[in-house]
């Protein structure tokens, strides 16, 4: 069986022929001006198998993640590949995550760029749930950081008064994060999830059951979108 590849040729002042697959599956030669036609139709069907493999490959990498989530807000994303500066930009107009990087380092730098959103916004949030918390519970600020674990939301370290958040919760829904915070904060004063811890966060943060409840039955990964 033969297998046609359509391919366009640009010619250039060069002694050597090569063959590239972009993004977008098509097929372009750069050869030097002494190639005839039928030697370059030779020389793409001799590389039918890897133009093949690479064409899937991409096929594959362009629905890599459709959608995800930042905050609970959908984002389609949108890859760009070529010159530039790689990295994210966010289109809140769009509702877009447009990722320039490199072929194939498109899913490593949305990761990086999701880290960095976590490390800023979780803190920032956690510090206005803190203002308004602490003068009600009395207790003393808390140092907050920022994990990668898949293992819990969110934990308190009551000897120390240090709070850990998941860098998962980066995309889950505000609310479900002010909740964790609360929960968080209220084991500040309260080890165990007892009638006591339950009473306060009730008053700290009325909509925490069903903030966490959400969280418990969805879980952070659905809202990354795969
Ligand atoms: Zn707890």
């Amino acid at each position: 069986m033969e297998i046609r590849i359509d391919y366009t040729v640009e010619y250039r002042d060069r002694r050597s022929a090569c063959v590239t697959v972009r993004p977008d599956g098509s097929v372009r030669v750069l050869a030097g001006r002494m190639f005839s036609l039928a030697f370059l139709d030779e020389f793409v069907a001799k590389k039918a198998v890897w133009i093949i493999e690479r064409q899937t490959f991409y096929a594959r990498m362009s629905d890599f993640a459709p959608e995800v989530y930042l905050l609970g807000r959908r984002y389609e994303v949108v890859c760009v590949h070529g010159e530039g500066r790689r990295g994210v930009e966010r289109d809140d107009a769009g509702g877009r995550l447009v990722v320039r990087a490199p072929e194939g380092a498109e899913e490593r730098t949305l990761r990086r760029w999701f880290a960095a959103e976590a490390e800023r916004e979780l803190p920032r949030i956690f510090r206005e749930e803190e203002e308004r918390v602490l003068p009600l519970v009395r207790a003393k600020a808390p140092s907050v950081g920022v994990v990668g674990v898949r293992s819990f939301y969110g934990r308190c370290h009551t000897a120390t008064g240090n709070i850990d958040l998941a860098r998962m919760l980066i995309h889950a829904p505000e609310e479900c994060v002010r909740a964790i915070c609360c929960h968080e904060l209220a084991h500040l004063v309260y080890k165990s999830h007892g009638a006591r811890f339950k009473a306060l966060l009730g008053r700290i943060c009325p909509q925490a059951d069903e903030a966490t409840a959400l969280l418990e039955c969805r879980g952070c990964a659905p809202w990354e979108g795969r």
